[in-house]
């Protein structure tokens, strides 16, 4: 007997082993459905070029009547950054071909060693950033490029980008544990070879650039440069020059939020102090910031609330400001009382059902997860299913119950090779998955809804033999063997469909009521990893190997999980922070934890004091502000006063090499603020700063010191 979610029926118990027939079938349907996912972009449109393409996306949009989602001006001037390159290079692509014998493929398909301008998109959480690429940018790329591949620095990130993302460490071929360091990089083995072939892409974007270490952005424009080397016959010391970086890749766009919380260590971010890194580091961070084009997004459109909006606007602001004291109050209005929440405990429950509970700390989080489980159960009407890790150390004995109860109670699971020391669950929970399950889709982060838990056999007998009441908890003596997840945005088959009887003989039918497709759904079994506990009590250090279920509660989880993200329908706020934290830190918890809702009302606050005040109004911190204004600052400004003030002259004005073909106003008008630009030229700044020892950096360093980069002087005519 499986413990199953009420109302659905039982899964087959005894199902035959799957036939290959079925198996076919399965992944037929699976092929199906990714081809399903793609926007078609009619030929005779495709055949119009990126920017008409790029145009007729924004205004599909916004004449769909199902949401009423537009994008706005700086949103619709960010996509134009990015197409108009785009588009002369197509020009220039199509122009020769004209009148001569082109297929429909030649005239569409762009090449792969275009090295068109780089952009780099930031923006703080809500901006759209991410909506834009998947809605415009992509589809885009998609229909002139043979293949584009997103990528983002986690998996959690990938998951929020895109269900096709991937990691930088995968496109490169590498894993967390290899060495970043350039002697490491080049292509050792047929293997990796055929690896880097299959991963070969036209165009590329990458979410969360700011969070992305520098020495993994070098290592992946290095590795990429190597495997594209013989084909598009690269010069290997030029890897580091913007129009080269990803071995010449044809179009690359960075996103990224510069108000998260940086990588850990945060001495490893884009952003950080140059002083005392390594040479791949440094070379990583010139990368970034010679990027050609660099545009700061300011309209939020994530908030409602205009309490909130000035908020996060003060808190942003250079050197800081003072709230107003109906501001603070707002705030302090969220606080949870405490007297009220032991008075009542059932209504701040029914008040916060779903919410999503973080903190920065884990101690925080782990509690949180026994009172959101906890919560969920009681909503949901079901049995909680504690479940104890098992963890063994050949170092202790199995008597000495004191050392094994101090390991169960590790909050992190960072420190424990990302297995929790109690797994909280019942049928219908929101799960997050802690550690890589089934890549790309059952990641670190991946959430979902658990449908089935296949408890243990002694267990089975324990739950049949009590009495016939819904126990409110119950402590499970073993590991279950698997636990079925509904993963979201998730429609694959992994696992073989369930077939009704009459369907037996036939197999799987897709229009029959009884027969059921198991989409999204995966199986989830213990995992068994080894982690090292220190005993504070004993000050030993142990090797431990711990067996237990990679689940946690979805809705309580730390910062970091909850960046990009915006909390609904809301956020349980744990304002607590480690006291030797970085001032800029403190900052960046305070400021993600109060830019994840859409508006006040949706957040209850816990700890928020005089303190919190004080670091709202001290603004970012200066190391923050520092390092904005040495790599975007002035840039940023000076461009974005470009793009502004040439855009407000030549508003209703036709861009001449749009003014023939069809009339895009509006999007011809962006186009041409953008060539503009194009005009500028840019130098490398920081690359010829300090010393670099090793052989890759003198050979970078000579190719780059006196490095212009030009831009094609006038946007080609037709
Ligand atoms: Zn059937």
């Amino acid at each position: 007997m499986r413990t199953q979610q009420q109302g659905n029926e039982r899964l087959a118990e005894d199902v035959a082993e799957p036939d290959v027939e079925q198996l076919h079938q399965l992944h037929w349907r699976n092929q199906t459905k990714d081809q399903e996912t793609c926007v078609v972009v009619p030929l005779e449109d495709a055949l119009q070029g990126p920017g008409h393409v790029a145009w007729k996306l924004i205004q599909d949009i916004k004449n769909d009547s199902t949401n009423n989602f537009e994008f706005n001006g700086e949103q619709i001037l960010v996509i134009a950054l990015q197409i108009w390159p785009l588009e002369q290079a197509w020009r220039v692509h199509v122009q020769p071909q004209l009148g001569t014998s082109a297929t429909v493929v030649t005239l569409r398909k762009l090449p792969n060693d275009l090295g068109l301008p780089r952009v780099v998109i930031i923006g703080g959480g809500g901006c759209g950033k991410t909506t834009l690429m998947q809605l415009v940018v992509v589809p885009t790329l998609r229909t002139f490029f043979e293949r584009v591949v997103l990528t983002a620095p986690s998996n959690r990130a990938a998951r929020g980008f895109d269900p096709s993302a991937k990691t930088l460490h995968s496109i490169a071929g590498m894993t967390p544990k290899d060495s970043m360091r350039t002697s490491s990089l080049h292509i050792k083995s047929d293997q990796m070879r055929k690896r880097m072939d299959a991963n070969q892409t036209h165009a590329g974007v990458h979410d969360e650039a700011l969070q992305t270490s520098a020495s993994l952005l070098h290592a992946s424009a290095l590795r990429t440069t190597y495997a594209r080397q013989h084909k598009y016959n690269l010069e290997i010391a030029c890897y580091a020059r913007p129009n080269e970086t990803m071995g010449r890749i044809s179009f690359l766009t960075l996103c990224g939020d510069h108000l998260q919380l940086p990588p850990v260590p945060k001495s490893s971010g884009l952003l950080a102090p140059l002083d005392g890194t390594s040479d791949e580091h440094k070379v990583g961070a010139s990368m970034f910031n010679n990027m050609h084009y660099l545009y700061e997004m300011e309209t939020m459109k994530r908030f409602q609330d205009p309490t909130l909006i000035a908020i996060l606007e003060k808190m942003r602001r250079p050197k800081g400001a003072k709230l107003t004291e109906q501001e603070w109050q707002a705030l302090l209005d969220t606080e949870l009382d405490v007297s009220q929440l032991e008075r009542d405990p059932e209504a701040f429950l029914q008040q916060t059902v779903d919410w999503f509970e973080s903190s920065y700390l884990w101690s925080v989080v782990s509690m949180a997860c026994y009172s959101r489980a906890m919560a969920s159960a009681h909503q949901n009407q079901q049995t909680l299913f504690f479940c104890q890790a098992v963890d063994f150390s050949e170092q202790v004995s199995k008597k000495d119950f004191e050392v094994y109860q101090r390991m169960l109670a590790v909050p992190s699971v960072a420190h424990t090779s990302r297995l929790p020391g109690m797994v909280l669950q019942h049928i219908n929970m929101r799960v997050r998955i802690t550690t890589l399950v089934l890549p790309p889709w059952a990641v670190q982060d991946a959430t979902g809804t658990v449908m089935e838990i296949d408890v243990s056999a002694r267990d089975k007998q324990r739950i049949r033999s009590g009495d016939t009441h819904r126990a409110a908890e119950m402590r499970l003596e073993e590991l279950p063997p698997g636990v079925y997840v509904k993963l979201d945005n998730c429609n694959r088959e992994f696992l073989p469909p369930s077939v009704c009887n009459e369907h037996q003989r036939i197999g799987f039918s897709k229009h029959c009521s009884t027969c059921r497709a198991l989409e999204g759904w995966v199986l989830i079994q213990p995992i068994c990893s080894t982690w090292t506990f220190t005993d504070t009590v004993t000050g030993a250090t142990l090797q431990v190997s711990r067996a237990q279920l990679p689940l946690m509660p979805a809705p309580a989880c730390p910062l970091y999980s909850l960046q990009g993200a915006t909390c609904d329908p809301g956020l349980i706020a744990h304002f607590a922070m480690p006291k030797r934290a970085d001032e800029d830190i403190k900052w960046l918890i305070v400021y993600v934890l109060l830019s994840r809702v859409r508006g006040i009302s949706c957040l209850r606050s816990i700890g928020l004091t005089s303190r919190i005040r004080k670091i709202i109004e001290g603004g970012p911190p200066a190391t923050l502000a520092d390092n904005l204004k040495n790599y975007f600052g002035r840039r940023s400004k000076t461009r974005r006063q470009q793009l502004r003030q040439p855009r407000r002259r030549s508003d209703g004005i036709e861009h001449p090499a749009f003014s023939g073909g069809d009339s895009h106003p509006a999007f011809a008008c962006q186009l041409s603020v953008t060539a503009c630009l194009q005009r500028r030229q840019f130098t490398s700044r920081r690359s010829n700063e300090g010393r670099y020892g090793s052989t890759a950096q003198r050979r970078f360093r000579s190719c780059c010191s006196g490095l212009v980069v030009v831009a094609p002087e006038s946007p080609p005519s037709l």
